[in-house]
């Protein structure tokens, strides 16, 4: 092994227990969260030795370093997330290989994303990204729908050939009434996902929780967590 895969090998069996301890704490079954290993800033290499040691979820930010690893990693079984801010004018791209973006937050990209999705004959999954920062009206400083503009979003992502309504994800914000509180912030994420699936019910991913904060999103009831550095390392350079 090498010493690069031998490091992911222990940074992983250690996220690993973190998220077993978790779920036992909460008395949720292992199998109920699935690691996503953020890549981003990592080269292709990391991707390839990660699926060899088991990741099947990966997700990136930035389509300029996302496409071409995925293209490199076109081989392996890796299933590959879009989570960073979307411009429309990169969609087409990010549609040749994310299987789901986490990150759709206005009717603009929703509408771009169906158009894409339709054209390279794929089915998206989309997860509407919550800024809970952003209560009342308006969107957070990490991208996000506010808690009130859900309902309206998720129903044109369900009505949008192409795409397929998946569920929810946020980031726990630095600001506003959530600073600081990870725990309430995932559990108010946990109660928009109750009310998102009264009208869909398939729509129950919730992805929530990074490094840092991974066991507060296990114990509200997270579906994936994304989680980078605790196992990748610090990043290189800012993404
Ligand atoms: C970078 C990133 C992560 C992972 O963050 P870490 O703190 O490195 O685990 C998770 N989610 C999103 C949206 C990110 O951009």
């Amino acid at each position: 092994m090498t010493d690069r895969k031998a490091e992911l090998a222990a940074n992983l069996a250690e996220v690993e227990e973190r998220i077993a301890a978790a779920c036992a704490a909460a008395g949720r079954a292992r199998e109920e969260v699935t690691l996503i290993v953020v890549t981003k800033t990592f080269p292709a290499s990391d991707a390839r030795l990660l699926s060899e040691l088991g990741v099947r979820h990966v997700a990136e930010n930035k389509d300029q370093d996302a496409a071409p690893k995925a293209a490199a990693c076109a081989d392996l079984p890796l299933q590959w997330h879009f989570v960073g801010q979307l411009q429309t004018n990169k969609v087409r791209s990010v549609v040749g290989y994310a299987d789901v973006v986490q990150s759709v937050d206005r009717a603009k990209l929703v509408t771009a994303l169906s158009t894409a999705a339709v054209r390279a004959e794929r089915e998206v999954g989309c997860l509407i990204q919550v800024a809970l920062d952003a209560e009342v009206g308006g969107r957070g400083d990490r991208g996000g729908v506010a808690p009130d503009g859900i309902e309206e979003l998720a129903a044109l992502v369900a009505e949008s050939p192409g795409l397929r309504l998946d569920g929810l994800m946020t980031v726990a914000p630095l600001a506003g009434p959530y600073a600081g509180e990870q725990l309430e912030a995932f559990k108010r994420l946990m109660d928009l996902s109750t009310d998102l699936r009264s009208a869909h019910p398939a729509a129950n991913m919730v992805s929530a929780g990074m490094s840092a904060d991974l066991e507060q999103a296990v114990a509200a009831g997270a579906t994936h967590v994304r989680v980078g550095t605790a196992v990748l390392g610090v990043r290189p350079r800012l993404g």
